[in-house]
């Protein structure tokens, strides 16, 4: 019989690759795990935790702005990026530390530095050469950074959790999810925030009601968001190079055939991602991928390659924290957990997932087009309000929450929310639609009282 140094070798330390080794070596593997930069990958270094911590601060400025209908007087309030900058890092080394500990603990080896796979089996680590009997790609993404003339003064995400200071004024580009949080973000810790995007709903993939409700939120909180507009080139004043936020840059930008200029200090793209392949010897290894990149995968995570598995953005499914989790929980059973071998799978229905705009979204099952193309007769339940805390304080933010429900079955097909705390909300009744609630079942509940929560419970009339 063969030996290998190891039953699995992981490559990359971020979500899903630290959780499949984990759960890889309790099943009694032998696993090392590749990776060349600090443990906990994107949504640790690069992702969530940053953009959340980020997200608080930047609550703050409408927490001080509420507070004065509630009878609170406040001095002028100040915010320094430098501190809230160190603050964050402390907290992401600390959690780099973390996911260290739990490595070890779970008695996986960590070899620090670059992969490159060689063969079936066998894999290049800073050179050395390791053998194991499988070996897990997880390295993730990478944002997409657009070509146009001047393009290079532009910054992505990755740079963005490291600018030396707020930029005064910022334009954010594209319509997804970094592109709306990163605009709240500036925003809310003060800069004055254009978001340009070349088509005309945010969150396009979503229920068609979400992006038209946060835009129009996202206006009310002073962002100047441009539809179908492009950026059609960047000249920057100073030396020429990618400084972030030091140099004026001086944007042609183009709406519906209209051209005029923009100048802003910082430009970001959040113009998608990609699957973080570089430099990996897929080619040499036979492994198949698409033309974005990303690595094909059967149901089981398994590649073209008996012995090699991918999961997590690399594979380019929902490109979720929680999902890469669920994958690699998956090869890990399938893999070595005696029980469930070669068992389990995972199904991408009912994946809830939130936005952290200002104001949140959240949403969880099918969005009402999907859902009328797939059962047919739906009913919707809609309800848009102004909550209560912003009766005294006068903020005129509005709540949106919508329920999609199959006139058939009475199932409940799709939840989604613009409004506070969308993703603490949907979390919990993304567990009635895993469970196949019925609209009468919803009916059935009882709300807490007062509470945004209860409104989905309380919608008695469809639309
Ligand atoms: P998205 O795919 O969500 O959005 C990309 C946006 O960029 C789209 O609006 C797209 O426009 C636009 N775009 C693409 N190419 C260009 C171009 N050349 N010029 C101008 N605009 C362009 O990507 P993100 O980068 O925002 O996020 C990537 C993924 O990461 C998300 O889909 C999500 O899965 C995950 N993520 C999750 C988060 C969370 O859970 N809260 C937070 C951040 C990311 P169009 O719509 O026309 O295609």
């Amino acid at each position: 019989m063969t030996t290998y140094d190891y039953d699995l070798l992981t490559i990359g330390g971020g979500s899903g690759g630290v959780r499949a080794s984990r759960f890889a070596a309790q099943y009694g593997a032998r696993v090392a795990l590749a990776e060349k930069s600090a443990l906990g990958g994107t949504c640790v270094n690069l992702g969530c935790i940053p953009k959340k911590l980020m997200s608080y601060a930047a609550h703050f400025d409408a927490d001080f702005a509420d507070a004065a209908g509630f009878g609170w007087q406040l001095g002028e309030a100040k915010f320094d990026w430098a501190t809230l900058m160190a603050n964050k890092d402390r907290e992401i080394k600390r959690l780099n530390g973390v996911y260290g500990k739990t490595l070890e603990q779970a008695s996986v080896e960590v070899l620090d530095g670059h992969a490159q796979i060689e063969d079936a089996h066998t894999v290049l680590v800073n050179g050395r050469r390791i053998t194991a009997r499988f070996i897990l790609i997880a390295t993730g993404g990478r944002p997409t950074r657009p070509v146009f003339p001047g393009s290079e003064h532009g910054i992505t995400s990755d740079e963005f959790f490291h600018l030396d200071a707020l930029p005064a004024r910022a334009v954010v580009t594209g319509g997804g999810y970094i592109a709306v949080e990163l605009a709240s973000i500036l925003n809310g810790l003060g800069s004055k925030v254009t978001l340009i995007y070349r088509g005309n709903r945010l969150l396009r993939t979503m229920d068609h009601d979400l992006g038209p409700f946060l835009a129009a939120e996202m206006v009310k909180k002073g962002i100047d968001v441009r539809f179908d507009t492009v950026i059609e080139s960047i000249h920057a004043d100073g030396d020429g190079v990618d400084d972030g936020v030091d140099n004026v840059k001086h944007l042609q930008v183009n709406q519906l055939g209209r051209g005029h200029e923009i100048d802003a200090e910082c430009v970001l793209f959040a113009t998608g991602r990609h699957a973080n392949i570089a430099s990996l010897g897929l080619e040499k290894a036979g492994i198949a991928v698409r033309e974005n990149g990303s690595i094909v995968v059967d149901d089981q995570f398994k590649t073209c390659i008996a012995s090699i598995y991918a999961i997590g953005d690399v594979i380019d499914r929902v490109a979720l924290t929680p999902v890469a989790l669920a994958e690699g929980m998956v090869v890990a059973a399938n893999l070595f957990q005696q029980a469930e071998r070669g068992q389990r799978g995972l199904s991408y229905e009912n994946i809830p997932t939130a936005v952290f705009s200002h104001p949140n979204v959240a949403t969880v099952g099918l969005t009402e087009q999907d859902a009328r193309k797939k059962y047919g007769t739906v009913k919707i339940f809609k309800s848009e309000f102004r909550a209560l805390k912003h009766t005294l304080s006068g903020s005129t933010e509005r709540t949106l929450m919508k329920l999609v429900v199959d006139a058939d079955s009475d199932r409940v097909l799709g939840l989604h929310m613009v409004g506070p705390d969308a993703g603490e909300l949907v979390q919990g009744f993304a567990v009635a639609l895993q469970c196949q609630a019925t609209k009468a079942q919803f009916d059935a509940t009882i709300g807490i009282h007062p509470t945004l929560a209860e409104e989905f419970v309380s919608m008695r009339t469809a639309v």
